[in-house]
C-alpha cells in the first residue's frame, strides 16, 4: 500500500465498499482488505459496506462484520471501493462521496476511476490479484491468503480465462504456501450449487435458442421461474458460462428479469466479440470476455439490440 501510505497513516475511520450483487472476486477482495487493514492498523475503525454475500462465501472469517445496512450520516476518513466505479457502489454511493478521500482499486476495462486515488489495471486477472500486490507481505496470514487465492480462482474461472498470467499463477503459489484447504474451498465457493440451483440452470439451458449460424446463444429467466424455483438472482451465476460453452457459440447472452421490461443481462464471449463495448453502449460494463448491463424493453427487443451490437462486431 505505498502509493497510499500516507493516507493511510492519517485515517481513523476507513469503509470498504464493492459492486451491488457481489461476487466471488469482489466479496474476497473486501475480506481480504478488510483483515488486512485491522492488522496494519489496529487503532483505526473499519467497516464494510457490501450487500449481503452469497452464503458459500460465509467460510470467510469475518465476513458477519458486513454492514448490509446502508443508513448512516458517517462520514469516512477514507472509502476503499472495490472491483467497480462508483454507479455499481448500490446503496453505499451516498458513503463514498461523504468519505473525505476515496481510493477506486479495480480490474474493469470499463473504469475509467472515480476515486481521488485510482489503481485501476485492467490486465489484471482480478482486483483481488492487483489488491495482494498492493499489501505489506508481512501483514499477509492464513485468511488474507484464502480470500485471495478464492478472489483470484473465480474471476479467472479456476485459473482457465485468458486473464490468467504467469504472475496470476506465482501468486496463487505463493498463497498455497500457507496450507489452506484450497480444494475444498474452491469446490464450495465455486462448483458446489444447491439442488434449486441445478434446477434452474437446467431450465435455462433447456430454453436457450442459438442464432446467427449458432454463433450466439441465448436465455432468459423470468420472475415467475425464479419464484417457481426458490430462486434469487445470486442463484443464476454460472449459467451464462454454461451456455458459452456450447461448441460453435462465439458469444452467449442470459438475462434474468428484475422487474417490468427490465432484464439484467450477462454476457460472455470467446474473444471474437468485445462483450464490454457491448455492455458500455446500453449503460454496462466489464471486460472483453465477460460483461454486462441492466435493459429496459421486452425480452425480444432486448436480443434485437445487443445483436445488432454483436454483429457488427463478428468478423463474417
Ligand atoms: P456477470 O455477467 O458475471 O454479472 O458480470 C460479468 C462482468 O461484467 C463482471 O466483471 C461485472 O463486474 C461486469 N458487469 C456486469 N454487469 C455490469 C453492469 O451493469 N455495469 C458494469 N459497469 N459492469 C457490469
Ligand atoms: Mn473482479
Amino acid at each position: 500500500m505505498k502509493r497510499i501510505s500516507s493516507e493511510l497513516k492519517e485515517a481513523k475511520t476507513i469503509a470498504i465498499g464493492g459492486h451491488v450483487r457481489p461476487d466471488g472476486d469482489c466479496v474476497c477482495s473486501v475480506m481480504a482488505l478488510y483483515r488486512y487493514l485491522q492488522k496494519k492498523l489496529p487503532q483505526a475503525e473499519i467497516d464494510i459496506y457490501l450487500e449481503e454475500p452469497p452464503a458459500p462465501f460465509h467460510v470467510l472469517q469475518g465476513i458477519e462484520d458486513i454492514k448490509s445496512e446502508f443508513n448512516t450520516d458517517k462520514s469516512y476518513d477514507l472509502f476503499f471501493a472495490l472491483d467497480c466505479n462508483d454507479e455499481r457502489l448500490g446503496d453505499a454511493l451516498p458513503i463514498f462521496r461523504r468519505a473525505k478521500k476515496r481510493v477506486n482499486i479495480d480490474h474493469h476495462i470499463s473504469n475509467t476511476g472515480c476515486g481521488d486515488i485510482n489503481i485501476v489495471e485492467p490486465e489484471r486477472s482480478s482486483t483481488a490479484e492487483l489488491l495482494y500486490d498492493l499489501m505489506e507481505p508481512e501483514f499477509v496470514d492464513e485468511e488474507i491468503a484464502k480470500a485471495v487465492y478464492i478472489g483470484i480462482a473465480h474471476d479467472t474461472g479456476v485459473f482457465r480465462y485468458s486473464n490468467t498470467s504467469p504472475h496470476t499463477m506465482q501468486i496463487a503459489a505463493d498463497l498455497l504456501k500457507f496450507g489452506f484447504d484450497f480444494s475444498a474451498l474452491i469446490e464450495e465457493t465455486y462448483y458446489e450449487k444447491t439442488y434449486f440451483q441445478t434446477q434452474i440452470m437446467g431450465r435455462a439451458i433447456l430454453g436457450s435458442v442459438r442464432f446467427m449460424d449458432g454463433r450466439c446463444i441465448v436465455s432468459m429467466v423470468s420472475r415467475r421461474m425464479m419464484e417457481f424455483y426458490c430462486v434469487t438472482p445470486k442463484d443464476l451465476d454460472g449459467i451464462v458460462n454454461q451456455l458459452q460453452g456450447v461448441k460453435g457459440v462465439d458469444c452467449a447472452i442470459f438475462m434474468y428479469e428484475t422487474g417490468t421490461l427490465e432484464y439484467k443481462v450477462s454476457m460472455r464471449s470467446n474473444g471474437l466479440v468485445d462483450v464490454s463495448k457491448v455492455a458500455v453502449k446500453f449503460g454496462g460494463g466489464g471486460h472483453v470476455r465477460a460483461a454486462g448491463c441492466t435493459m429496459n424493453g421486452t425480452y425480444h427487443d432486448n436480443i434485437n439490440n445487443l445483436s445488432r451490437e454483436i454483429a457488427a462486431q463478428l468478423p463474417k
